[in-house]
């Protein structure tokens, strides 16, 4: 059987969310309110982060990038991760609500810009504007923002075994449709509210030794 694992970026892949990182650092103090609101699921998640990034000046682009691109940690164990997903064979995509500026510089040379979904910040506005380039399409009702159930539907063949890694409750509609999840932080609650099977996790070695046991 074929394992496809569909991965989120931020707070996954690397050791923090670069969103909120980037609002910590240079967004007004209403920053905060929006945040809140979207992990309560109060308001829609693109309402919330294109309301976020509207409290950005476009000028300080470059600003952006630098301070994301400098301060990154990846989470231990993510390039060993990859190398077993390559003799493994299984398919790999990520999945990010997260925005192309620092999504691809940070995975560039780890990850295929053809395996990497995620959002596009546009600077051309006087504050910064998110174009979403992965909708809901007509079967999701979430304003996902970045849609990971759309994208799945268009990438995974149905047929194969649907493996989830994430950590939030932008995670939370693609992981209902997987047949296993690998979560952390607010993603584990919301697994075991719902009865999805998950199993938790701190590095990427975890994940590999677990999903070598159980795809074996
Ligand atoms: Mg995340
Ligand atoms: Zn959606």
């Amino acid at each position: 059987m074929t394992v496809h694992i569909l991965c989120d970026f931020d707070g996954t892949i690397t050791a923090e969310d670069n969103i909120i990182a980037l609002m910590k650092a240079f967004a007004p103090p209403e920053w905060v309110e929006l945040k809140d609101a979207i992990l309560a699921q109060d308001i829609s998640i693109r309402s919330g982060v294109g309301q976020l990034f509207d409290l950005l000046p476009s000028s300080e682009r470059t600003a952006y990038r630098d301070y994301l691109v400098e301060r990154i940690a990846l989470r231990p164990g993510f390039t060993a991760f990859l190398a077993d997903v390559r003799q493994n064979e299984w398919h790999f995509d990520v999945v990010s609500g997260g925005m192309d500026f620092f999504v691809q510089p940070i995975l560039d040379g780890l990850v295929g810009s053809e395996h990497i979904f995620c959002n596009v910040a546009d600077f051309s506005g006087e504050t910064v504007t998110v174009a979403w380039p992965h909708a809901c399409d007509d079967q999701c009702t979430n304003d996902c923002g970045c849609c990971k159930p759309t994208i799945a539907r268009r990438i995974v063949d149905s047929n194969d075994r649907l493996i989830v890694i994430g950590d939030s409750v932008t995670d939370f509609e693609i992981a209902k449709r997987a047949d296993f999840v690998y979560a952390r932080g607010q993603l584990i609650t919301l697994c075991e509210a719902e009865g999805i099977p998950f199993a938790p996790f701190e590095t990427f070695h975890d994940i590999t030794h677990h999903l070598q046991e159980v795809t074996v």
